[in-house]
């Protein structure tokens, strides 16, 4: 059967994650993705996972330690927005996760917003490595959901291909709006 976006978004991470590098969860919320990171990253790798929610810490933060993962994972109370401040431009990143929208049995009015979000995804290319991938699950049956798609398309959409592949992955014939995957990946210099 076909792959659901959010279970392609994590093929995509598998394939190229090894241990030691050093990865973004840039919407943290209940540490899903952030814990599948830590795994995959190894005990020398590092997580650094943002939530401007002190829920999405406390909730992300006991599945960690839960997982005896902890030590392998930096939990930041600030928005992604934020990652240039954290990060210095020498830093590479192999991967980033973003899944947009709200965080799910929780306050709905807060959500990603078009802005922030793509101040996050410029932070992140600046430091992503060749052959590294930057996801986004986005969400967007929600209030604003549609700005913030438009933008992260038209942003995909206008990287150059000298630089970047980018993948489109989505079901086409679903109803509810279920959510669209976008996927960048940093070419090497010789491709
Ligand atoms: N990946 C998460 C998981 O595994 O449970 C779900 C993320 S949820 C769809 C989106 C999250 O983004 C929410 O927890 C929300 O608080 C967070 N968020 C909203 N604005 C943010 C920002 N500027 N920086 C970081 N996180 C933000």
């Amino acid at each position: 059967m076909l792959q659901t976006a959010l279970h392609f978004s994590h093929t995509l991470l598998k394939e190229i994650i090894q241990p030691g590098d050093l990865v973004i969860d840039a919407t943290m919320g209940n540490g899903f993705d952030t814990l599948f990171l830590a795994e995959l990253v190894g005990k020398t790798g590092k997580v650094y996972s943002f939530d401007i929610q002190e829920q999405a810490l406390l909730t992300t933060r006991k599945k960690l330690v839960e997982s005896g993962l902890d030590t392998r994972v930096k939990l930041f109370l600030q928005g992604h927005e934020t990652i240039g401040e954290i990060l210095n431009l020498d830093v590479p990143v192999k991967a980033a996760i973003f899944n947009l929208g709200y965080l799910p049995k929780s306050d709905k009015s807060i959500i990603t917003l078009p802005n922030t979000t793509k101040r996050a995804l410029d932070e992140i290319l600046l430091r992503l490595t060749p052959r590294g991938r930057l996801l986004i699950v986005a969400y967007y049956g929600h209030d604003g959901g549609m700005d913030e798609l438009s933008m992260v398309r038209n942003y995909c959409e206008s990287l150059p291909q000298e630089q970047f592949n980018v993948l489109n992955y989505q079901f086409i014939n679903q109803k509810n709006q279920p959510p669209i995957l976008f996927c960048i990946e940093r070419k090497k210099k010789s491709e």
